[in-house]
């Protein structure tokens, strides 16, 4: 089997034959593919080696963001054209080296979903076994892994990298979205005038979009079977930003639980699936493996904002109901920066309740009780042991 193996810690310049950390459409590929294959993709963490297993929160609050994601790829479907679905089977996946990070940008550098709530730099380490993730930067928790790529996706075509700069363009104007930069691009390897001329209009990694890229779909894990929409001669496949564990939303975004990972990963083509179903970006069958955990403790949030009635604004719901879980959480011994951690690393379940309710929208946030050593449920005068049978 075809094994294409990263050197852990060191960043992908360094390993520039490995992958790349921009889109575009003439990037050389790096290995070939037939459909029914099978192989071993590694990938760096999506900070690109940076995260040392350190106290000091400092490589968070100084982190250079542009050089996210170091992915690997693109790889060569053969038969692939565009028009085609690429099917592509989520075997398995595991961490590299046993060790993962989680964190909360600053908000001058990154920022987050809560970043006007907690504007400082943190980060937690976990110790990665197994299924199972601890961190003694948060104690008393053990999550039991739902492992996935964040992000993952075929290279686009000229026309559809033209688009994405051409919207992306306003807001990047007004510093609401990442234009193409050149300074710490990794185009395989590429270097001179033809460096020059793709690194200045490749597309940035970060955002998503219909090719899938950082989606940060926690259920995108092994076992789960992908349809990508294929846009150049041979699909030019790519992945990398391995999480061992990640909270819906992903709202810390310095991540999930990051990891150095390897993803086996089985390729297949449909011809001319795009047309036959009308599909114009991914859609995925999940996994039928996933932790089992039985009772949830689920927060509420409505888009009401510090007085402000916003109109059906699932944001702002789910930023209320993720701010409701922290201060619960701050009951049992944590900090809310800790809380805030522990929800973009932690499998939790966001939903949309009511999105029709005018004026308000209804979002939940609803973690695995079971994760905590520790029982987080409430206590009447009863203090009825028998809930769920759990023993007190
Ligand atoms: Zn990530």
């Amino acid at each position: 089997m075809q094994h294409f193996k990263i050197k852990p810690g060191v960043p992908l310049a360094e390993q520039a034959e490995l992958g790349h950390n921009r889109w575009h459409p003439d990037l050389p590929f790096l290995a070939s593919v037939k459909p029914g294959e099978s192989i071993l993709i590694e990938s760096l963490d999506f900070l690109d080696a940076q995260i040392q297993d350190t106290d000091d929160v400092a490589d968070v609050k100084n982190v250079d963001l542009t050089r996210a994601h170091p992915l690997t790829g693109p790889f060569h479907v053969e038969g692939a054209e565009p028009g085609d679905l690429l099917v592509i089977d989520l075997l398995d996946i595991k961490p590299v080296t046993p060790v993962g990070f989680s964190g909360v940008f600053a908000k001058e550098n990154g920022g987050g979903f809560l970043a006007d709530y907690f504007p400082e730099a943190d980060k937690a380490i976990w110790d990665l076994k197994g299924l199972y993730a601890t961190s003694r930067h948060i104690p008393g928790v053990r999550i039991a892994g739902l492992t996935h790529p964040g992000l993952m996706g075929c290279l686009p075509s000229h026309d559809l990298l033209a688009e994405w700069n051409r919207r992306e363009a306003p807001l990047a104007a007004k510093g609401l979205a990442q234009p193409p930069n050149p300074s710490t691009a990794v185009l395989r390897g590429l270097t001179g005038a033809k460096f020059d001329e793709m690194a200045k209009v490749a597309a940035r990694t970060v955002p998503p979009r219909e090719h899938g890229g950082n989606t940060d779909i926690k259920d995108l894990s092994a076992g789960t079977r992908i349809f990508f929409p294929v846009y150049v001669k041979g699909a030019g496949f790519s992945m990398g930003d391995l999480h061992f564990s990640q909270g819906d939303g992903e709202i810390g975004f310095c991540g999930a639980i990051e990891m150095d990972g390897v993803s086996h990963v089985g390729f297949d083509l449909i011809k001319g699936g795009m047309a036959k179903y009308n599909i114009t970006s991914p859609i995925f069958m999940p996994s039928i493996v996933k932790p089992h955990y039985e009772q949830w403790l689920t927060f509420e949030g409505i888009s009401v904002e510090n007085g402000v009635n916003y109109y059906l604004d699932a944001t702002v719901a789910y930023r209320q109901a993720c701010l409701k879980a922290i201060d619960y959480l701050t009951h049992f011994g944590y900090t809310g920066s800790q809380a805030y951690m522990l929800l973009t690393a932690a499998p939790v379940e966001g939903r949309i309740g009511g999105i029709v309710d005018i004026p308000n929208c209804a979002c939940t946030v609803a973690l695995p009780t079971s994760i905590f050593d520790q029982d987080i449920t409430p206590k009447g005068m009863l203090n009825d042991k028998s809930y769920w049978g759990r023993k007190g």
